[in-house]
């Protein structure tokens, strides 16, 4: 029946968010065609199969915090504020007891998690990241380490004369748990070659992050709109995600993608400032409500308030999100690009976050289990005693 209808038309728009929303999956034409439809129309769909595939009074979020253990790197890609070259004065790398002080921190406040990544540091060998995952297993052995992203694990198995396999085992005898899928941006590789042309390739991040579903380890898809990118190649990039879902559901036990994050493209401090267009609220929203409508084998999909804000994150819970991520206590990659300071948020601001927005905090696992419901009139009152608390929520 589509093809009655020139490709994107409208008329092909309204068929396929139609088809959507009985839960058939669409193709490529009928997604392009819904960046052409009213939002309004299309976030009521994506609304929808949100409340269907996760528990609809439900939003979560997961208290962790990201290390950076160093921030020299050598791929310089363009639309990077957080990076530094050996020779810079602010250029670090972490030793092993200031990622503890920075892991008892989050112990101190219940957190379960680190996101442990960093730049593409050549002068770190992998005695330093086989020692830092043990000693982080030594001493904190609650917490859940999702480290490294396609990038700096293609930057060692290159470095060390390992092979993909052996080096993943490598990395999960010493500790690893999982590995988050940064780096995503758009997975096309005409978008990466302007952004970075010495970014890792799309066919090297998918090779990584199959052999990590394919050995059990977490992962997640992610996505970063505004580099001047075409619906189509949105588009692509979903389908990609989507299919490699299929094959982790189908091959690996169900071990794929855990959630999907989608962020917009921040370039203050960045040699892509003025040059990309970046994405306004309207159209992360709307790239939102398309995603949750193109992944229907990926239930679980993240409001992005550390590049939109705390206000365009809670509304992102309408537009096919039902997870607001996690508190971080400390981010510096995304912030460094951002033009604000908002780098972290408190259990508090996500519980209000949530229940202002109509739903029951839940605290979860990066695996997205939850593991507990918060006192909402305990953290709320808090917040009616504590005035200055508040300046969270509108802050950016
Ligand atoms: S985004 Fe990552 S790989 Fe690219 S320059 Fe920044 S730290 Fe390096």
């Amino acid at each position: 029946m589509t093809a009655a209808f020139p490709p994107l038309s409208p008329e092909l728009g309204q068929l396929a968010l139609d088809r959507a929303a009985q839960g058939e999956r669409l193709g490529a034409d009928e997604l392009e065609s819904l960046y052409h439809l009213p939002l309004p129309a299309v976030a009521a769909v994506a609304h929808d199969l949100r409340m269907q595939r996760r528990d609809p009074d439900v939003v979560s979020f997961l208290i962790d915090r990201n290390i950076n253990y160093t921030n020299i790197c050598n791929v310089g890609c363009n639309f990077c504020a957080f990076y530094r070259t050996r020779r810079q004065s602010d250029s670090y790398t972490l030793d092993y007891e200031q990622i503890s002080a920075k892991i008892r921190e989050l112990e101190a406040v219940g957190g379960t998690r680190i996101l442990l990544q960093g730049g593409v540091n050549p002068e770190l060998g992998l005695d330093y990241y086989t020692g830092m995952l043990r000693h982080v297993k030594a001493h904190h052995p609650t917490i859940q380490i999702d480290a490294f992203s396609p990038e700096e694990v293609l930057f060692m198995e290159k470095s060390f004369g390992l092979s993909l396999d052996d080096l993943l085992d490598t990395l999960m005898d010493a500790g690893l748990d999982g590995l988050p899928g940064a780096g995503g941006e758009i997975l096309e590789d005409d978008v990466r070659q302007k952004a970075a042309p010495a970014r890792i390739r799309s066919g090297d991040w998918f090779r990584i992050i199959d052999a990590a579903q394919r050995k059990g380890l977490y992962t997640i898809a992610t996505m970063v709109i505004g580099f001047g990118e075409t619906y189509a190649q949105r588009v692509s990039h979903l389908l990609k995600i989507r299919a490699q879902q299929d094959k982790a559901q189908r091959e690996y036990g169900g071990n794929g993608f855990f959630g999907f994050a989608l962020w917009t493209l921040q370039t203050e401090h960045t040699r892509l400032h003025g040059k990309a267009p970046g994405a306004t609220a309207h159209e992360y929203l709307q790239q939102l409500a398309v995603a949750r409508i193109a992944l229907d084998n990926l239930p679980n999909l993240q409001a992005s308030w550390p590049a939109q804000g705390f206000k365009v994150g809670q509304a992102a819970l309408y537009y096919g999100a039902n997870d607001l991520g996690s508190t971080m206590l400390e981010e510096n990659v995304v912030s460094a690009a951002a033009g604000h300071d908002r780098h972290a948020a408190t259990v508090r601001e996500l519980i209000r976050i949530a229940v202002d927005a109509g739903f029951t905090p839940a605290i979860r696992n990066s695996r997205f289990e939850i593991l507990s419901y918060p006192d909402v009139d305990a953290a709320l009152g808090r917040l009616a005693a504590n005035p200055e608390a508040e300046r969270g929520v509108g802050a950016n």
